[in-house]
């Protein structure tokens, strides 16, 4: 899990790293929008919010937490759970 400052450790990064090792992405995955295949874990766990509908106010409620995989040309992202990944607790 991240340390006090929020950062993943060095094991995260190797457990992401191994993570995707073993589910196999393709070697070379290429980005979607430049189509270079350097890719970046990011440094910090991220937690996109669900959204409840309140009456007036739209109200974050839980999230699940993610890592993020940026292209190193463009900045494209995607996310992994990282409870799948094995960062945190399902
Ligand atoms: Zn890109």
């Amino acid at each position: 899990m991240v340390d006090q400052s929020g950062k993943l450790t060095v094991q995260d990064m190797k457990t992401v790293q191994d993570w995707i090792a073993r589910i196999g992405l393709p070697a070379g995955l290429g980005c979607p929008l430049c189509g270079e295949s350097s890719w970046t874990v990011g440094e910090s766990l991220l937690q996109p919010l669900a959204v409840a509908a309140t009456g007036k106010k739209q109200r974050s409620t839980v999230g699940t937490a993610h890592v993020m995989m940026t292209s190193k040309k463009c900045g494209y992202t995607f996310f992994l759970n990282a409870a799948i990944v094995g960062l945190v607790r399902p």
